[in-house]
This record gives structure tokens, sequence and C-alpha cells, in this order.
């Protein structure tokens, strides 16, 4: 299994954000019923990998069709704001 690249996060107030971009080596999606990004955070700097462009690591949305063993196989995804935080926009139930 290949981890997919998270192509775009709206989310500049998460800490592992900049300029649009997750720089955070590996994210978790979910828990359900809710594909929002476990992994968001604001502190009072900035983390993960600035070369890097962050990847899903993990997925517990188990009724997203890109799902599969609890990893994600789409092709990349995008993440945009949610009430509070972030959610996978790429998400797609069954
Ligand atoms: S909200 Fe999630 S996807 Fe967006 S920058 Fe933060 S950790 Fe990355
Ligand atoms: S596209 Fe589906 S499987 Fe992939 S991270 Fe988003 S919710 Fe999880």
């Amino acid at each position: 299994m290949e981890m997919p690249f998270i192509n775009e996060c709206a989310v500049e107030s998460c800490s592992y954000n900049v300029g649009s971009a997750c720089h955070a080596l590996a994210i978790t999606i979910g828990d359900p019923p809710h594909a929002h990004c476990d992994t968001f955070f604001v502190t009072s700097f900035k983390g993960g990998d600035p070369a890097a462009t962050g990847q899903v690591g993990a997925c517990k949305m188990t009724d997203c069709r890109h799902n599969s063993r609890l990893e994600c196989q789409a092709g990349s995804i995008a993440v945009g704001r949610a009430r509070e935080g972030a959610d996978c926009l790429t998400y797609s139930p069954r």
C-alpha cells in the first residue's frame, strides 16, 4: 500500500499547516461518524517537516469507498475547514 498525499489543507490555524499545505508526515482521519483530521492541533509554533508534504497514515472511516483495511487508498486527498477543526473533503460514503 502507498500512503496518499494531502494535496491541500485550507486549515491554516493548524500547527502542521504552512501555506495551505500539510507538513505532518502522517495524519489520521476519523473516528466515525466524522471524517475529521484527528491530527489537527493548534499551538504557538509550527510543527512537522517543512520539506515534506503530508500523507495519510491511517483512516478509521470504514464506510468511505477509498478505505481499505483502515488505510486510505485514494490517489490523494484534500482537507478543509470544519466547525471545530478540519475534515477530509475526499470522504465519500459507499
Ligand atoms: S488539519 Fe490535518 S491535514 Fe490540515 S495541516 Fe493540520 S494535520 Fe495537516
Ligand atoms: S478519502 Fe476516505 S479513506 Fe481517504 S482519508 Fe478521506 S475518509 Fe479516509
